[in-house]
């Protein structure tokens, strides 16, 4: 095998609950506005769009407990998500057949620099500065579909400092789970690995050093991350 000439990039991993495995991430997808009550906060008409995704990076998984507020942003949101994690992949993959493909899911943050993405937006440019920075998205350890199930509703909250700031439920989703991984098999080629953000329900707002959040979901308990 030949030697690397620089020091070789850590392949990012998430722990598993109940497991000494880790499950080591490709690539992290995430779909936008995807519960009707945020498009229409984000000023969007949720009839009328196709489902879209931006994509983070798997080093921007972090899974310390704190989120280091960014540099470059004043406005820095929280976006309470489901991360969907695939053990297999493939193009083209039939909605009947999407949901053999999860591994299992994680409680995450969708963490954004609201008044840079804002500002790409109007520019018509791509929004990573805004999506995809350090530490952008705090996650806890993924459950087994094999142990779980595949959650389809339940209540997912956010709070911040014990307030509640986001209130949906799983079925409030307007592309399900198998809707997403069939859609983006269209388009990419999917891979173990490869994680989805199934996106936020509505009530997204600014957080603020010293801030705590705590996202709950029923089966897969809750996420604790301090913003530093
Ligand atoms: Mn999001």
């Amino acid at each position: 095998m030949a030697k690397y000439a620089i020091p070789e990039p850590k392949i990012q991993t998430l722990p598993i609950v109940g497991s000494d495995e880790v499950f080591p991430v490709r690539r992290v997808y995430c779909i936008g506005r995807n519960y009707a009550a945020h498009a229409v906060e984000m000023g969007h008409d949720p009839n009328k769009e196709d489902p879209f995704f931006f994509q983070k990076n798997p080093n921007n998984l972090n899974l310390t407990g704190n989120f280091p507020y960014p540099p470059k942003s004043s406005d820095v949101h929280h976006e309470a998500e489901v991360l969907v994690a695939l053990k297999s992949g493939g193009t083209d993959i039939q909605y009947s057949d999407a949901m053999s493909h999860v591994f299992g899911y994680a409680l995450c943050f969708d963490m954004t620099r609201r008044d840079r993405q804002g500002e790409m937006k109007k520019a018509g440019r791509p929004w990573e500065i805004g999506k995809a920075f350090e530490h952008s998205a705090p996650c806890g350890p993924i459950h087994r579909a094999a142990d779980i199930g595949h959650p389809t509703e339940g209540e997912i909250t956010l709070m911040v400092n014990g307030e509640v700031r986001q209130r949906g439920d799983l079925n409030q989703m307007i592309w399900k789970i198998p809707d997403m991984i069939a859609y983006l098999s269209s388009f990419y080629e999917l891979a173990p690995g490869d994680v989805i953000l199934s996106g936020t329900p509505s009530g997204v707002g600014p957080v603020n050093k010293g801030d705590v959040m705590r996202v709950s979901l029923d089966p897969l308990g809750h996420l604790e991350v301090n913003v530093i």
